[in-house]
């Protein structure tokens, strides 16, 4: 059982069946807390007197009847009987790493395990004008142009992949710009030997085109309004359903409405709706704001509570590399070096100290004043780019 008390109210959730409580009953407060103590090993008296309040009484029915907790009667237990609380001691604390190591050669090759997910943005070249292009990758993994024509080495690339031929990120995306005008692009299966994970290829659908790449990587095609549907038509004619997944880009209802109408009509099966904010807050407030309903409405296991307390799910072990070398955590956060100069080894070091987003918790307000604090999901590129940390309509 998972318990936070903030502010003179208590939350109990059943980490095993989803279950809550929530009382501001300061006695049940009392009770619980007494549980919660070290020294008391998840055991603690029922008095007498508690048994005759009522509220008291009610309070543990319910943590009975939701299988948070079980009564003895102390008379037929010899012993105090003890119960192993879960505490907070992660293996890989990155805390105490920090703590501990702060020479990147002492780490040793191991923090390479923490890099799971690498996006090389290999151009920054598109002709298409999509109105709203640089927000879209601030939001959602998504090909973005730039003003200045830029283009990663091939040379680089292969440096990149070398280092990853060794320990092996589950997932690879390549982005652009354009990336079918990637000067380099029928070099780019070279690189892919000594790799075992897996690579996506991220492009605008209206940049689509048929080339051998894509016979055998895996397909990402984005999908932004307004339509056109004669070209749409002719990529779905054209590519391989079955290794591709189309990411529709989202600001309003109609939006939704004609990407399900595509979704039924073309037959997709691997599709992700993706709304994107545009001061669209309504939509946003009805469509993507939590309500205490979608909190609760998956079982969140102990696990999920103590890694939202250290560590950002949705940054945790990512990194953007961009066409002119440029490397971010996230791309809405500072760079943490470029990748002409600094080996993989020593940005994920970087990150790991200086925190851009891989640590990046609910811990400033209002969420450290509330009491789903650490069962709300990790925070998200919206919350950085609607500036707000807490999108959500807990009021408090
Ligand atoms: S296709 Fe992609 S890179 Fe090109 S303008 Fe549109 S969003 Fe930007
Ligand atoms: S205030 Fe923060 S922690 Fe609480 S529900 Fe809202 S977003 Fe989640």
């Amino acid at each position: 059982m998972y318990v936070d008390i903030k502010d003179g109210n208590m939350l109990l959730y059943n980490t095993i069946n989803g279950e809550y409580l929530e009382t501001a009953y300061v006695k049940n407060i009392e009770l619980i807390s007494q549980l919660s103590d070290f020294n008391n090993l998840g055991f603690t008296l029922l008095s007498r007197e508690n048994q005759k309040d009522i509220r008291i009484h009610e309070f543990v029915m319910n943590i009975l009847n939701n299988g948070m907790g079980d009564i003895l009667d102390v008379n037929s237990t010899k012993n105090k009987p003890v119960r192993l609380i879960p505490i907070l001691n992660l293996q890989k604390d990155v805390d105490k790493l920090i703590k501990t190591e702060n020479n990147c050669v002492l780490i040793g090759q191991d923090i390479y395990h923490y890099l799971i997910e690498l996006n090389i943005y290999l151009n920054s070249l598109c002709t298409k004008e999509c109105p709203i292009c640089d927000e879209y990758c601030k939001q959602i993994l998504c090909c973005t142009r730039g003003a200045d024509f830029q283009e990663l080495p091939i040379g680089v690339l292969k440096n990149v992949f070398d280092q990853v031929s060794f320990f092996v990120p589950k997932r690879i995306n390549l982005l652009g710009g354009d990336v079918f005008k990637y000067t380099d692009i029928d070099k780019l299966s070279d690189l892919f030997q000594n790799y075992n994970g897996s690579i996506y290829l991220y492009f605008n659908y209206k940049n689509y085109q048929i080339h051998n790449l894509l016979t055998y990587i895996n397909i990402e095609i984005i999908i932004n309004f307004p339509v056109d549907n004669i070209l749409l038509e002719k990529v779905f004619s054209s590519v391989c359903m079955s290794n591709t997944t189309f990411h529709f880009v989202i600001e309003d209802e109609d939006q939704y409405n004609q990407s399900k109408m595509i979704i039924k009509n073309f037959l997709i099966e691997k599709y992700i709706l993706n709304p994107i904010f545009n001061n669209n807050i309504e939509f946003f407030s009805e469509n993507v704001f939590l309500k205490k309903e979608d909190i609760f409405s998956n079982v969140i296991s102990m696990r999920e509570i103590f890694r939202n307390q250290k560590m950002n799910a949705n940054n945790f072990g990512t990194l953007y590399i961009l066409p002119d070398g440029e490397v971010k955590a996230n791309m809405n956060t500072l760079p943490l070096g470029d990748i002409k100069t600094d080996s993989l080894l020593n940005l994920i070091h970087k990150e790991m100290i200086e925190n851009t987003a891989w640590r990046s918790i609910r811990n400033i307000s209002p969420c450290n004043k509330c009491l789903y604090q650490w069962l709300c999901p990790p925070l998200s590129n919206y919350e950085f780019v609607i500036d707000q940390p807490n999108l959500c309509d807990i009021k408090f």
